[in-house]
């Protein structure tokens, strides 16, 4: 039986490849490959900063901005420290987004999960799919680090009746995605969603690849993590770090795309449970709970999980005022001095929630000024509030 929501309008699907509303602020989050492309002026991420609202909705409050905490990381009830006992191999961390994905089917809390494969010719070009069974979950583990159409599956939910569904996605992605949620005929939505940055497109992934890895065929997987490096691990497992004071940035300007240069998202404020690594030390991964939901879903992998305390050491905010003129003159520094800075800043630098905090200040001061820089007009709407006070602390050039 097909499931149709009564107030539900349509609109013709744009073909790919065409341009989306939002123009070269396009996420390719995968909305407008569907119908639900009717409701793209209010939803799209790019289009309609509504934070305030889909917070309420979704967490029945907005954020309060005189709790430090909140301010960075959003609306949340916990955040913690975890890993799996027995990781998954090949998953991005220890794989607690996969686990808990199969648990929710396998106990039968939902019918299908949206996650996203990769296609058989590319591991790295995104495949999003409806998953029904755990082996197509765990087929989707591991990052796919470019932008990805997640929303584009939408159509399929309506068409298959399901009633229960669980999202995993980033944050442009869950934005659309709460604002037509009430259009999907769902009864029952979780949204799981990961932290988001300097997400790419695949030709900007393959420049990233070719510019900053020795063996840029081989790469299999890679984070910045919070020793300061990039990890690429390549297919015969061993492990590559480049420090970021070495990256290329004059050649890596542009390789990010414009959305999540003008995106202040990072932490997915919408989702119901986020897991990350960037409020964790090292090997760990960060969970926070936003809502009952969060909580009903991270308390089915509760007997997998190894838990400890999330930890805030150090002081970001010089480190932070350092590197804006820095990423603005796209000063790269020889490699014996990333590496003595990497060694540095690991050893005395900011570690748990003060690395995520350095690493949010370091995206939004940038991000904010990209946006007043190439879309003036549209800078007071589309910076939220938290974003603009974050900023402020910062003196940041013209
Ligand atoms: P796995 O069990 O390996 O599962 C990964 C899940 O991610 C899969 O279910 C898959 O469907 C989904 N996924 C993969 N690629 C995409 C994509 N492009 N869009 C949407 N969903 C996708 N965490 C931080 O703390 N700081 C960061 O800066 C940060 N940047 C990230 C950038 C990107 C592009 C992505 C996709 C994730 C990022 N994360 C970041 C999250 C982090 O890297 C891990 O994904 C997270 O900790 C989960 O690890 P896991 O082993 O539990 O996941
Ligand atoms: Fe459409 Fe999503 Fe692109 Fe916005 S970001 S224009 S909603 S595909």
């Amino acid at each position: 039986m097909t499931a149709v929501h009564p107030n539900h309008k349509k609109a013709k699907a744009l073909k790919s490849g065409s341009r989306r509303p939002a123009k070269e602020l396009c996420s390719e989050c995968g909305l407008c490959d569907t119908y639900y492309i009717h409701y793209v002026k209010e939803a799209c991420a790019f289009l309609n900063q509504q934070f305030d609202q889909l917070e309420t909705q979704t967490h029945d409050r907005s954020r309060n901005l005189d709790n430090p905490d909140e301010l960075y990381f959003g609306v949340h009830q916990s955040m913690t420290a975890a890993r799996k006992k027995e990781p998954i191999p090949g998953a991005q961390w220890t794989g607690i987004v996969s686990t808990i994905a199969i648990e929710m089917l396998n106990r039968g809390i939902v019918e299908g999960v949206v996650c996203v494969q990769n296609t058989k010719e590319d591991r790295f070009q995104p495949m999003p799919i409806i998953a029904r069974t755990p082996e197509e979950i765990l087929a989707a583990r591991v990052n796919k680090p470019t932008l990805s159409p997640n929303l584009s599956v939408l159509e399929q939910i309506e068409q298959s009746g399901m009633k229960r569904l669980l999202v995993i996605g980033v944050g442009c992605q869950i934005q659309a995605l709460r604002a037509v949620e009430k259009q999907l005929g769902l009864e029952k939505l979780y949204v799981l969603g990961t932290p988001c940055v300097d997400n790419v497109t695949r030709a900007g992934l393959q420049k990233f690849l070719e510019t900053t890895s020795k063996s840029p065929d081989t790469v299999v997987h890679y984070e910045f993590m919070q020793d300061f490096r990039v990890h690429f691990k390549h297919e015969d497992g061993s492990v590559e770090t480049v420090p970021f004071f070495g990256l290329k940035t004059n050649q890596l300007k542009d390789v990010f795309a414009p959305s999540c240069m003008s995106c202040f998202d990072y932490v997915n404020s919408l989702a119901d449970l986020v897991v990350g690594y960037m409020g964790a030390t090292f090997g760990w991964q960060w969970i926070v709970v936003r809502n009952d939901r969060g909580r009903e879903m991270l308390d089915l992998v509760q007997d997998k999980l190894e838990l400890q305390p999330v930890i805030s050491q150090g002081d970001r905010h010089q480190a932070v005022q350092q590197s804006i003129p820095a990423y603005d003159k796209a000063v790269t520094l020889p490699m014996w001095a990333a590496k003595l800075m990497g060694v540095v800043i690991e050893r005395i630098g900011p570690k748990g929630l003060e690395y995520a905090r350095f690493s949010i200040d370091s995206h939004f001061t940038r991000n904010y000024l990209y946006v007043k820089r190439n879309y003036l007009e549209k800078l007071e709407a589309h910076v939220p509030e938290f974003a603009k006070r974050i900023v402020g602390q910062y003196k940041l050039p013209d």
